[in-house]
């Protein structure tokens, strides 16, 4: 390629403050590193946890940062020592890596690498501790070692999954991050057994991909929590059946929901990243076998309180990042499943934008409106 081995100069949506909608400028990208790749983004969209810390308000502020992390692209160059990429191969980034040689990767039960696990408040590569990305010689730091609201980005390595060139990546980019997490979080983690029931709490697309999940489970009865009722005909599509809306009642949701069910639901997984979603999730399990799983990003001083009772009434309470897959390993695996069509994705993806109206996604995040919109780096 005529631009490896060469700084290049694109545009980007850089958060200069918090809160303050991105602004699309010229920036220059630095070649990639011993164990790094440089990406051309084609397809990018927005995640909750991007809007969380472009806010800033219960997570550190990095500013200025280049924020994204779920997307897709084809390998521009690589740095040396990488040989499990080359420049042409299509890829999807992952906010929590996977190096493949430490315990963690080792391990059939985690996905949490020591060297790549998601670490929201660095903005630096882990190589030498510097960023990538410049405007006029002043550094703009990287989110989740991904970036990927830029037309290029470099990454490790081991925060890229190869996956199938024929996979539309205007589609599979949605798998990066929210879809995968959902369906992992219900499908290996909270492992519904067949005929039971499942409350979602949060009905956003990582709450929808679980109930998705929870279906092709084999659960029979799904709940779908949120308190925003224009989820609720949406989530029907993705195998809820039967709603909650907390603001409806005057009792805590937990009691609810153990009305609603004889005592409690078999499995719940929270999406929504509220702390008293939280709270209430695992309150609402079953005695005796009931399992409940947080996947949703909490505030940075957020406490789970709870009695210690519930625990030794034989309740669990887990939590993942990125539904326990393997991001390397594992996401190849899961675009397959699309390209085999026992996984729809079309349905998550509602909205489409040119990059130049990226704020436009924010906007659609705010008021709850659609599930994912899908930003479109080349027109
Ligand atoms: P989203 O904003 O699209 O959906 C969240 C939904 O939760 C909304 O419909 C909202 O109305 C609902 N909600 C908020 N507070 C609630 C409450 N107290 N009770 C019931 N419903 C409530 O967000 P998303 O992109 O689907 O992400 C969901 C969460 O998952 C976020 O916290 C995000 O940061 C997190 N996340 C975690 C991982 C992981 O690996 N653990 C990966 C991706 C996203
Ligand atoms: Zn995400």
């Amino acid at each position: 390629m005529a631009t490896a081995g060469k700084v290049i100069k694109c545009k980007a949506a850089v958060a200069w403050e918090a809160g303050k909608p991105l602004s699309i400028e010229e920036v220059e990208v630095a070649p990639p590193q011993a164990m790094e790749v440089r990406v051309k983004i084609l397809f990018t969209s927005l995640c909750h946890t991007d809007v969380y810390f472009w806010e800033a308000k219960g997570q550190t502020p990095v500013f200025p940062r280049i924020f994204g992390h779920e997307a897709g692209g084809i390998v521009e160059s690589v740095g040396e020592g990488v040989t499990d990429v080359a420049p042409g191969d299509h890829v999807l980034p992952v906010f929590t890596g996977e190096c493949k040689e430490c315990a963690h990767c080792k391990s059939a039960e985690s996905n949490m690498c020591d060297l790549l696990r998601i670490n929201t408040d660095r903005g630096v590569m882990i190589g030498d501790g510097k960023s990538r990305f410049s405007i006029n010689g002043k550094p703009i730091y990287h989110f989740t070692g991904t970036s990927t609201f830029s037309e290029y980005t470099v990454m490790h390595v081991g925060s890229v999954a190869k996956i199938n060139p024929e996979a539309p990546l205007d589609k599979v980019c949605v798998l990066s991050c929210g879809i995968s997490t959902g369906l992992g979080a219900s499908i290996n983690v909270a492992k519904p057994p067949k005929g039971s029931t499942v409350a979602i709490f949060g009905l956003g697309a990582v709450g929808l991909a679980a109930a998705e999940g929870a279906r092709i489970a084999g659960a029979s009865r799904i709940i779908g929590v949120d308190l925003n009722a224009n989820r609720f005909e949406e989530a029907k599509k993705f195998g809820c059946t039967e709603f909650v809306n907390p603001k409806d009642h005057n009792k805590p949701v937990q009691e609810v929901l153990a009305e609603m069910t004889n005592g409690g639901v078999d499995r719940s997984v929270e999406c929504t990243g509220n702390i008293n979603a939280m709270i209430q999730a695992f309150e609402c399990v079953h005695d005796g076998w009931g399992v409940a799983v947080l996947v949703g990003v909490p505030h940075k001083d957020a406490e789970f309180k709870t009695h210690p009772m519930n625990f030794l009434n034989e309740r669990t309470l887990k939590g993942t990042f990125f539904g326990n897959y393997k991001p390397r390993t594992d996401l190849p695996n899961v675009v397959e499943l699309y390209m085999k069509k026992e996984l729809e994705v079309e349905k998550f993806i509602t909205h489409s934008v040119p990059f130049a109206e990226i704020n436009k996604a924010f906007d659609l995040m705010a008021k709850g409106e659609g599930i994912r919109c899908i930003i479109r780096m080349e027109n």
